[in-house]
């Protein structure tokens, strides 16, 4: 689905600053972009961003509810900003997908929270504020029909001596993972239109942004305009930006035509987020994946094909209801045989509503894995992970490479940190050379980490 289209207008004068908000923000790259969009929207009406929740007038919470441990983080900050409140009167909400998923009943819980908010609400802040100024408890999840939901523009001026950006390509997921709750927190697809997210683009390239990442849950399904390779190669088109990127995908929206712009797009980086979450048919099937391992593998091998040298990381589910030693023992194998350069891996986590949580137990193919076989479970998956990626890590010594220059490494003083195209993190000392955020300069790689590598400048 595509949003309606709008005329981009020019950002007015900010208001000096009168008021103080401090925004927390829990979970992923989508939270990241929409707590920036708030801090942008706020400041327009007079409020000022501290890092300090003890100075704060206003304290937002944007919250994750893609497993539980998310949520009781929420519940344990809440109590630490209650002290804010009785000292000063701090404003308290909560957006995002918990306040999405627990509307009115999270206001009965937690008595001094203002007011809550769901993702689809965020350009209502202002107005919502008024409200709570006048006592009004109150929680606003409605969804916006895809017509008249309209993305909210990030503020280029924000990114200003930034090297890299996120732009929201679209929002919201039509798939059925029996693990998500991501279809009932964010809602329906709904694509930004090409030209609003290419004039981003070019906006943040104005400010010297250098390289863009395209968010969205399901983003290589976009249908804003245009199909996803096609926003790709237009995004790499602007001038200023020479790297693209994206996440999060679904494997079997990997058409030929991604693998394609893999291959002959250069401004495309050779780094691929590729979702499994298992090694196992049977799993894979009860998870509603809607791929088998082989077709997974098949797609692997043809981005390697297209793209050689391309970085594949993906996610992992241990302990899904049902899964059998030998079940997880195939994880094991697809990752040992997949080599991913990273693997980000978790505990099944029953979610209210979904429909693995509402079989779970109800037959011996949906029995609840117990809690210790599963943590020991990820434990060995995460070690056998270690280790594949240490290997790769240190296939790059003595390898020259191009790294896009971030900012201080926040180890010693002179050292900057930056990434190569496939992902890796580099640090390196500029050895008293000008290299500031967004250069992109060659570093021959002396050491490697398990989570980075270590270079000299390279003339
Ligand atoms: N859209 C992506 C995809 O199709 O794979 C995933 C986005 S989801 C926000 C990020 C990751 O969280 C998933 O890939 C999955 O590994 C993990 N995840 C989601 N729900 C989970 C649950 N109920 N328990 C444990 N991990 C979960
Ligand atoms: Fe959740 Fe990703 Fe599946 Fe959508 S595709 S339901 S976001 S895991």
């Amino acid at each position: 689905m595509l949003s309606r289209a709008r005329a981009g207008a020019p950002a007015p004068a900010l208001p000096a600053p009168t008021r103080k908000v401090f925004v927390h923000t829990f979970g992923c790259q989508m939270n990241d972009a929409d707590s920036e969009r708030m801090a942008e929207l706020l400041a327009r009406h007079a409020w000022a961003r501290t890092p300090h929740a003890e100075d704060a007038d206003l304290i937002l919470v944007n919250t994750c509810a893609i497993r539980e441990k998310a949520e009781q983080k929420l519940l344990s900050a809440l109590g630490r900003y209650r002290e804010h409140k009785a000292r000063r009167g701090t404003v308290i909400a909560v957006g995002g997908c918990v306040a999405q998923q627990e509307k009115e009943r999270l206001l009965s819980r937690v008595p001094y929270l203002d007011f809550v908010f769901g993702p689809d609400n965020i350009a209502r802040l202002p107005e919502m504020l008024e409200r709570a100024s006048r006592r009004e408890r109150f929680a606003e999840t409605g969804w916006m029909g895809s017509e008249e939901y309209l993305f909210p523009s990030a503020d280029p001026e924000a990114a200003r001596g930034r090297a890299t950006a996120f732009v929201t390509a679209m929002k919201g997921c039509d798939n059925v993972c029996s693990f998500c709750i991501v279809p009932r927190t964010r809602g329906r697809e709904v694509s930004r239109p090409f030209a609003e997210v290419v004039a981003e683009c070019a906006a943040l390239a104005g400010v010297g942004v250098r390289e863009v990442t395209l968010i969205g849950q399901n983003v290589n399904s976009y249908a804003g305009g245009c199909a996803f390779p096609e926003l790709l190669r237009r995004v790499a088109a602007v001038p200023g930006i020479a790297r693209v990127r994206f996440t999060t995908s679904h494997p079997h929206d990997l058409s030929d035509a991604l693998v394609e712009a893999f291959r002959d797009e250069p401004g495309v980086m050779p780094h691929f987020h590729l979702p499994v979450q298992s090694g196992s048919d049977p799993v894979l099937w009860r998870m509603r994946r809607d791929y088998t391992v082989e077709e997974y593998l098949e797609r692997h091998a043809r981005l390697l094909a297209a793209r050689p040298g391309i970085a594949i990381t993906t996610d992992f589910i241990v302990g899904f209801p049902g899964e059998t030693e030998a079940d997880f023992e195939a994880s094991l194998a697809l990752l040992a045989r997949a080599r991913f350069d990273n693997s980000f891996s978790f505990v099944f986590s029953p979610r209210p509503h979904t429909g693995a949580a509402l079989r779970l137990g109800s037959s011996a193919e949906w029995v609840a894995v117990p809690r210790e076989v599963a943590v020991e479970r990820l434990e060995r998956l995460q070690a056998l992970q270690r280790e594949v990626a240490g290997e790769r890590m240190r296939a790059e010594l003595g390898r020259t490479v191009e790294v896009l220059v971030e900012g201080p490494s926040g180890g010693e003083p002179g050292e900057v940190m930056g990434r190569t195209p496939e992902n890796r993190v580099v640090h390196f000392s500029t050895a008293g050379r000008d290299v500031p955020a967004g250069a992109i300069v060659r570093v021959r790689i002396a050491r490697a980490g398990g989570n980075s590598l270590r270079g000299d400048l390279a003339a």
